[in-house]
């Protein structure tokens, strides 16, 4: 049998991420196809093909596949899937979207967010927030999974796969695709950013984010993240949310200025390299994560700090 990976990428590049998803797939020790599904997927299909460990790109090309639904990519996995005995992604909201829907067609288990693959049907991942690890097996003959990115180093590139045309389903009446909108930005993506610079409810205000944080993430070139009683207080937008509920992050470096580091809060940014809090509570959970902890006024350390860089 055979492992297939469902690529995410933006209709020009491959997303980081499935290079992840290739070395985790090595665990079955049995090849491991990609598949690319685009409107037009040459370019695609070359990075994937590039990738070590990779046997085949099965390349599905159609112009409905520009902005591809959970229902038509479900419809086109799902045939392909009687040859494989392993379906997976890297964990993101595109994979959260199609892979417990190509779950429920075969009638097998949806296991998400797998942090360990302990061996080809038993896996370690996170409940209660990560708070608790549970290692899990599955009985069902298929294996349908998304593995934590951060947890699995990207495959090298330099090898040349073979690429395959699969046939593509025609897209599924019910729901189609409308529009998008995104957030532009100067600063880097929040969920591949080498440094996020996140801010809590202690900022007190958006002024406070514009004028104490965003200098301090300017110097750093960092993304911005904020907890999420920032954002329900107003003041930072709800897709900076880092959390159980809003982004997932492990940057190189993670600073948290005024954030508590509530487990739900911690689930979203714990696997970064290197955490560094600023809290004026020497007793803040935050610190217990942390790396290097800084007990100060934020108002006063971060543009000493700003200064200093
Ligand atoms: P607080 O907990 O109020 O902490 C503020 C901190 O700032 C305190 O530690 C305080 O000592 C410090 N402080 C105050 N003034 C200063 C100052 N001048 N200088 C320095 N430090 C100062 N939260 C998330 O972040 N992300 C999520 O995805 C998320 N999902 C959730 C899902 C569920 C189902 C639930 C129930 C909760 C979720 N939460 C999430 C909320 C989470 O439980 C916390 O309430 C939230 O993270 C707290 O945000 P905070 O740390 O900014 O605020």
């Amino acid at each position: 049998m055979r492992t297939l990976i469902i690529a995410e990428h933006d209709g020009q590049h491959l997303n980081e991420q499935v290079a992840r998803a290739v070395t985790a797939a090595q665990h079955w020790q049995q090849p491991v196809d990609v598949l690319i599904a685009a409107a037009q997927a040459d370019g695609l299909a070359a990075q994937a093909a590039a990738l070590q460990g990779v046997s085949t790109v099965l390349v599905a090309t159609d112009a409905a596949l520009q902005h591809p639904t959970a229902e038509h990519l479900a419809a086109l996995v799902v045939p392909l899937a009687a040859n494989y005995s392993v379906v997976l992604a890297a964990h993101s909201a595109f994979s959260k979207n199609v892979m417990p829907r190509i779950a429920a067609l075969l009638d097998v288990n949806m296991l998400s967010d797998v942090l360990e693959i302990v061996n080809s049907n038993t896996y370690v991942r996170g409940i209660y927030a990560g708070n608790v690890l549970a290692t899990v097996q599955s009985s069902d003959a298929k294996q349908v999974l998304t593995v934590r990115g951060s947890k699995f180093s990207a495959a090298a590139t330099g090898a040349n796969a073979a690429i395959q045309s699969v046939t593509v389903p025609a897209a599924p009446e019910g729901s189609r695709w409308l529009a998008e909108a995104f957030n532009k930005s100067e600063r880097p993506p929040l969920a591949a950013a080498k440094v996020v610079v996140s801010g809590g409810r202690a900022l007190g205000s958006a002024d406070a984010f514009k004028d104490v944080l965003a200098p301090l993430a300017d110097k750093l070139h960092a993304a911005i993240g904020a907890s999420r009683a920032a954002v329900d207080s107003g003041y930072a937008p709800n897709d900076l949310q880092v959390g159980q509920t809003g982004v997932v992050v492990a940057p190189e470096l993670y600073i948290a200025v005024g954030i508590s580091g509530a487990i739900q809060h911690a689930y979203g940014m714990k696997d970064s390299k290197v955490v560094v809090a600023i809290n004026q509570d020497p007793e803040a959970q935050i610190f217990k994560i942390a790396d290097y902890g800084l007990v100060a006024d934020l108002f006063e350390a971060v543009p000493q700090l700003t200064a200093a860089l």
